[in-house]
């Protein structure tokens, strides 16, 4: 799935991996692809996260009957499957397990992906856990990844074979987010984490007992408490993966503090 050939405007395609499941991918999808949105980003987000179906959830959209599975079978088009989300970032739901859709028609899935990475600049693969199928089809699609992982043992080691996997099959790795961190003394630092898996740390996650507020509302994080700490993390990451610096609340206040200096002294 690497030769997309007839591409017209080179999307970058980024897959939000790890070792197992249930250590933030789908969060981390939904809210990173918000926050790249609002820097006024084109963005599709790829549901492939099959067994659990969540970023739908997350991002109050839930409910799409039509999805990239019914594309494949040719009862629509791809663009009856682009889903409008939260700050205008867009949602496609896979449907089906990802290495089902291969089997079916390998064809019609890469003029799918092809026409969808047209169509936007940066596409998110939310990807299934583990090293199964489902996981290396989209990692094997994905030109750079992302490996999140929590702080401890069991989750680093699953990514470290995520990892040597994902280089194997020739993917760039954009660097690993540490999440659900609470300092705590048991924790493996991200310090540690960079230097067990080779690979730099480019965000570190807050634990954030708003991520499950804001899923109650059926709304994203950084939509609802954009300020809360794993909101500005998160905000942070899409800064860096764009090349781009974030303002900072206490910076703005500096900033703003300098504006009206500057205002009141033309007086
Ligand atoms: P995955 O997609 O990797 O299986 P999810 O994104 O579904 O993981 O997250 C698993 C659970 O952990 C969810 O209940 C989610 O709300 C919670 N979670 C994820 N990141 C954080 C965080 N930084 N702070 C608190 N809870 C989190
Ligand atoms: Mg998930």
């Amino acid at each position: 799935m690497n030769n997309y050939m007839s591409r017209k405007k080179m999307a970058r395609i980024i897959t939000v991996a790890s070792g197992k499941g249930g250590t933030g991918k789908t969060t981390i999808s939904a809210n990173l692809g918000v926050a790249l949105a609002q820097f006024g980003r084109d963005v599709i987000i790829l549901d492939a996260d099959i067994e659990m179906a969540n970023l739908e959830l997350i991002l109050g959209m839930e409910g799409r009957e039509l999805t990239l599975h019914e594309v494949l079978s040719g009862k629509c088009d791809i663009h009856d499957v682009i889903y409008q989300g939260p700050s205008g970032v867009k949602v496609v739901p896979a449907g089906i397990k990802l290495e089902t859709l291969k089997d079916a028609d390998p064809e019609r899935l890469t003029q799918a992906l092809s026409e969808l990475l047209t169509l936007t600049e940066i596409l998110l693969i939310d990807a299934p856990a583990g090293l199964g199928k489902d996981a290396l089809a989209a990692i094997s699609a994905a030109e750079e990844i992302i490996l999140v992982v929590n702080p401890d043992v069991s989750s680093l080691s699953d990514a470290l074979k995520t990892k040597v996997v994902a280089q194997k099959l020739g993917c760039k790795i954009l660097g690993a987010i540490v999440n659900r961190v609470e300092n705590t003394q048991a924790e493996i630092t991200a310090e540690e984490i960079s230097a067990i898996l080779e690979i730099p740390v480019i965000a570190v996650i807050p634990e954030d007992r708003n991520i499950k507020i804001a899923s109650i509302y059926g709304d994203p994080l950084v939509l609802k408490f954009p300020n809360s700490p794993a909101s500005i993390a998160i905000k942070r990451l899409a800064a860096t993966i764009l090349g781009e610096r974030i303002v900072e609340p206490a910076e703005r206040a500096s900033i703003l503090k300098k504006l009206v200096k500057g205002l009141l002294r033309r007086k």
